[in-house]
């Protein structure tokens, strides 16, 4: 007999992953239900200007008031100072809060239970919760964080990493971040306006001297004492509560889809926290994976693609933090001896993280979104985008340079002429031209 089903999607998780995608399968018509609890611990992140900018496109509210204005943060690495308003705080319990606030706003039920298992099966895919009640669902969404099991496949992993957290009370002040390298690891402080204090080490998961849980706060008590750094910050502080110590360590999952359950955000892959990164990645898989699933859902017959679309994007973009988090960690010289600074900087391929030049390398049919759905189109191929580009400014690219005449001034002209017929304004005209211009395309004047 068929089983009941309590939702067409059940999502396990409801940090900034489960939400996105709980949103977005929201506006597709989908009835989706959150089973989440909030995080065991209080935290504090810090998120550049294009993360608040993915979140208002995700379609969140009341998160977006949970974060500051920029505020300034001071950066000493390498021996070299630098100040600059570059990055937004939020205080992890009131964001998470608020976004499942924005989920009830937009209609999606939210149960406040604990995940004991995700149950897989092609059917009827479902959860567990921790009190034995089973639900299921047409898809199940895996958006537990690192907290979710590995399961059936650790695909790529960085040198293991662990970050400890601590938090301490203070005189009111600006709010404000800074980062800093010492011989064994880096270090993150931020202030919030309230006066609430973290200070986060991010070390070796096997760095000699790190005690188990019960010694944890004394060994952090001796290694604040020693940063010069941190004194200034600290001043006044009271420490609150005991550290948190959990894994930072970069890693990709290798199903990210397995018998139903569809893994989003951390539970995919999880990047190294000096890349700054990691809510806007999490965010980056969870607001394609709603047209993943209706693809699996309307269009069956295009599930190996829109599989073959979440698996590669999330790769690529792995990859593209882990090199970058490679290049901060080079750039990093006193101490590149250190088995910590020595490891980090050549994980996890000598590639570089930035292609030097942007070039069209060819065109091919990849998969996109297009109306909610993954559709194999062709796209453009580039040096900076290798999964490839259909559209710039709404245009598609690739027919524009389909069959161009040989001779260069031939081409440049007719160029022009296609941009003037695709392009629906002059702006969007001439983002286009920059953009082909970009890539070492002539076009010909106007
Ligand atoms: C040390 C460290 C520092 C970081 N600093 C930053 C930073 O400054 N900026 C930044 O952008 N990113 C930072 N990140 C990364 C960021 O925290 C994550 O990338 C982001 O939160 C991932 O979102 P998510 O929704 O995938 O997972 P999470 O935010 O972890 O959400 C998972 C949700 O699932 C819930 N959950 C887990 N297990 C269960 C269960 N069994 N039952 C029910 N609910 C469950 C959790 O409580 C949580 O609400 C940092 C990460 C680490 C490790």
């Amino acid at each position: 007999m068929p089983q009941a089903l309590h939702a067409d999607v059940l999502v396990a998780g409801a940090g900034p992953a489960g939400a996105a995608v709980a949103l977005g399968l929201a506006r597709l018509g989908y009835g989706v239900c959150v089973v989440g609890l909030p995080r065991p611990f209080d935290a504090c992140e810090g998120i550049s200007r294009r993360v608040v900018e993915a979140l208002r496109q995700a379609g969140f509210r009341q998160a977006l008031e949970q974060i500051s204005p920029p505020v300034l943060r001071e950066v000493d690495w390498n021996g070299e100072r630098r100040a600059q308003n570059a990055e937004s705080l939020l205080w992890r319990p009131g964001f998470d809060t608020a976004l499942i606030a924005d989920l009830q706003q937009a209609g999606v039920r939210v149960m406040p239970a604990r995940v004991a298992t995700v149950l897989h099966d092609d059917q009827a895919p479902g959860l567990r919760l921790a009190d034995g009640t089973e639900l299921r669902a047409r898809v199940v969404v895996e958006a537990r964080g690192r907290a979710a099991p590995q399961g059936r496949g650790v695909g790529l992993r960085g040198p293991a990493t662990l970050a400890v957290l601590t938090r301490a009370r203070g005189p009111r002040a600006p709010a404000g971040s800074a980062v800093f390298a010492c011989a064994d690891g880096w270090v993150w402080l931020a202030r919030l306006a309230t006066g609430q204090r973290y200070l986060q080490f991010c070390l070796a998961a096997d760095a000699p001297g790190l005690p188990k849980r019960a010694g944890l706060a004394a060994w952090a008590r001796a290694r604040i004492d020693a940063l010069p750094e941190a004194q200034a910050w600290l001043e006044g502080c009271v420490p609150e509560g005991p550290p948190t110590a959990r894994a930072s360590t970069a890693s990709l999952h290798a199903r990210p889809w397995d018998r139903g359950v569809l893994r989003v955000g951390d539970a995919a892959m999880a990047v190294d926290p000096l890349s700054g990164n990691g809510i806007f990645q999490a965010l980056s898989s969870a607001t394609t994976a709603p047209a993943v699933i209706n693809t699996l859902l309307l269009s069956p017959q295009h599930t190996a693609l829109a599989l073959d679309f979440h698996a590669s994007r999330l790769r690529e973009t792995f990859l593209r933090f882990a090199r970058i988090g490679r290049d901060f960690y080079a750039a990093e010289a006193r101490w590149a001896d250190e088995s910590f600074w020595r490891e980090r900087s050549a994980w996890p391929d000598a590639l570089a993280a930035h292609a030097p030049v942007a070039r069209i390398d060819g065109a091919a049919l990849r998969p996109v979104v297009e109306d909610g759905l993954i559709r194999e189109r062709e796209v453009l191929i580039t040096s900076e985008q290798p999964l490839g580009v259909w559209r710039v400014e709404g245009v598609e690219v690739a027919p524009l340079l389909r069959d161009l005449p040989v001779a260069p001034g031939d081409r440049a002209v007719v160029l022009a002429h296609r941009l003037t017929q695709a392009a629906g304004s002059d702006a969007q005209r001439s983002h286009l031209r920059a953009w082909l211009q970009r890539h070492a395309v002539d076009v010909a004047p106007d």
